[in-house]
């Protein structure tokens, strides 16, 4: 690309500098050409009068004639030749052909007076030839022609220096276009090598920390989405790892309990019955545990899919609701929790139940979970014209201000000790934002320590894909 760029900038350089030089140098030259013929047109007005009334033409002898002649030849470096209407000559300044017959082409188109004087310009040889006729004034009557042949060798000595100057210039010019196209090439092209070099860098599988690039303009804007992306892929990769190593933590927790369990067992002779009893049933805990976790993960892992795994279907919210109810009405009784339900009105929207389900018994389960003796639960529905609404508050233990930002974090609880004792993994809400996510919903957490916790989820009735 450099290279292209390169030639182009230097093809835009060069092209018109050449052009322009060529222009101007023909323009001066075409010019200069023209201005010595209206001279030497002049000239020929003043001589031919001159001829005219002095009789030259038929005496061929006048000292003042002459002298004028060869004033202008000499001033013209050029050779004077003049004919009558016979077509003889009757004066030369090279006095070579005096007294012969000069036949030209130009001689005779002057003598029949047809316009403006014949005139031939030989680029070659340098000259300028110019006939002009011979009358008096306004007389018609043509009495001979002047030929004049001058030399241009000073304009064309002119036009060489001229284009030696030129020259030089568009020597001095093409030298900076170069290195110009050099340096701004290199600069355009730098931050585009750098995002090629950092794509193969993290198709090779290694991303520098802070990997960023640099460039000018619209580069700029290609430059900052790619950092941009970068800086997504980088907090994506920071938090995979961070989830991994969370997972290998919590998978291992009750592995360890277990082999902690049963080393005790295996090391003690004649352990009683019932101390075996103990141990088996605290394994059996940290089997289900085990279990739990892997059971999260996975629909945790379900629901990170994309989009297109939803199952969208009209669905009755109330019915839902109150399905949810029925099935954590024994745990909540177990605790001497009230479970309060109303609903404002009746709601059908588009979801996945199986999803929603899940997200909205997570929101009950903890209500429940972290609840204080005799308290309750209200789960309330509303809905207007675009969205459905569930409310799930407690009257439990409230969350403190500082932890509010990161419940939501795969792994995140705040007592860690309490939400083990309830079963719990860290990764309940993770899963119910994602399912509310992908209903293209929202959920809000307001809570007060001691005194209770109140989740708003909204979602949208129609889905939107
Ligand atoms: P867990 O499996 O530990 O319950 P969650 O992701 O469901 O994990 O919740 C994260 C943390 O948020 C919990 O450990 C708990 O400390 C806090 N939390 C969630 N819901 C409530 C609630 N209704 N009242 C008080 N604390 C809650």
């Amino acid at each position: 690309m450099r290279v292209y760029l390169l030639v182009v900038f230097i093809v835009l350089g060069i092209v018109p500098l050449t052009f322009f030089s060529y222009i101007l140098l023909t323009t001066y030259e075409e010019k200069a050409i023209s201005n010595r013929k209206a001279e030497l047109e002049n000239q020929g007005y003043m001589l031919s009068n001159m001829l005219y009334s002095r009789g030259y033409l038929t005496t061929g002898e006048d000292t003042e004639v002459d002298s004028e002649v060869s004033r202008i030849s000499d001033i013209y470096r050029g050779r004077i030749i003049i004919v009558n209407n016979s077509l003889n000559i009757v004066k030369d300044t090279y006095s070579l052909e005096e007294g012969k017959y000069l036949i030209s082409e130009d001689v005779i188109k002057c003598l029949q007076g047809t316009g403006t004087p014949p005139s031939f310009h030989d680029r070659k040889t340098h000259y300028i030839r110019l006939t002009y006729p011979i009358t008096y004034d306004d007389n018609k009557e043509i009495m001979g022609a002047i030929v004049m042949n001058i030399s241009t060798k000073d304009i064309q000595s002119i036009r060489d220096s001229m284009e030696q100057r030129v020259l030089l210039f568009a020597i001095i010019l093409g030298v900076l276009i170069v290195a110009f196209s050099i340096y701004f090439t290199g600069v355009l092209t730098k931050p585009l090598t750098s995002v090629v070099n950092s794509i193969d860098r993290i198709t090779d599988g290694y991303m520098n920390e802070g990997e960023t690039i640099k460039g000018y303009n619209e580069i700029e804007k290609i430059s900052d989405s790619f950092n941009h992306m970068i800086n997504r892929m980088q907090k994506l990769e920071n938090s995979r790892q961070e989830f991994v190593s969370n997972v290998s933590h919590e998978l291992k927790t009750p592995i360890t309990s277990i082999k902690v369990l049963a080393d005790s067992l295996l090391m003690q002779e004649d352990t009683p019955i019932e101390l075996y009893r103990e141990f088996l049933l605290d394994i059996t805990d940290e089997i289900e545990r085990e279990n739990k976790i892997i059971n999260d993960l996975l629909s945790l892992v379900k629901l990170d899919k994309t989009a297109g795994d939803m199952n969208i279907t009209p669905i009755n919210i109330n019915e839902l609701l109150d399905l949810i109810l029925k099935r954590l009405t024994p745990i909540a009784k177990k605790q001497n929790i009230e479970l309060i339900y109303e609903s404002f009105r009746p709601v059908i929207a588009e979801v996945d139940e199986v999803k929603l389900s899940l997200a909205i018994s997570n929101l009950i389960e903890n209500a429940i979970k972290y609840n204080t003796a005799d308290g309750w639960v209200r789960v309330s529905l509303n809905a207007d014209h675009k969205y459905f609404f569930v409310k799930v508050s407690d009257s439990g233990i409230g969350i403190p201000l500082e932890a509010q930002d990161y419940i939501f974090e795969r792994f995140y609880r705040v007592d860690k000790a309490r939400s083990r004792e309830t079963g719990g993994t860290g990764l309940g809400l993770a899963i119910t934002k994602n399912a509310i996510q992908m209903h293209r919903g929202a959920i809000k957490v307001y809570s007060k320590e001691g005194e209770g916790t109140t989740f708003n989820v909204r979602i949208p009735l129609n889905y939107i894909v």
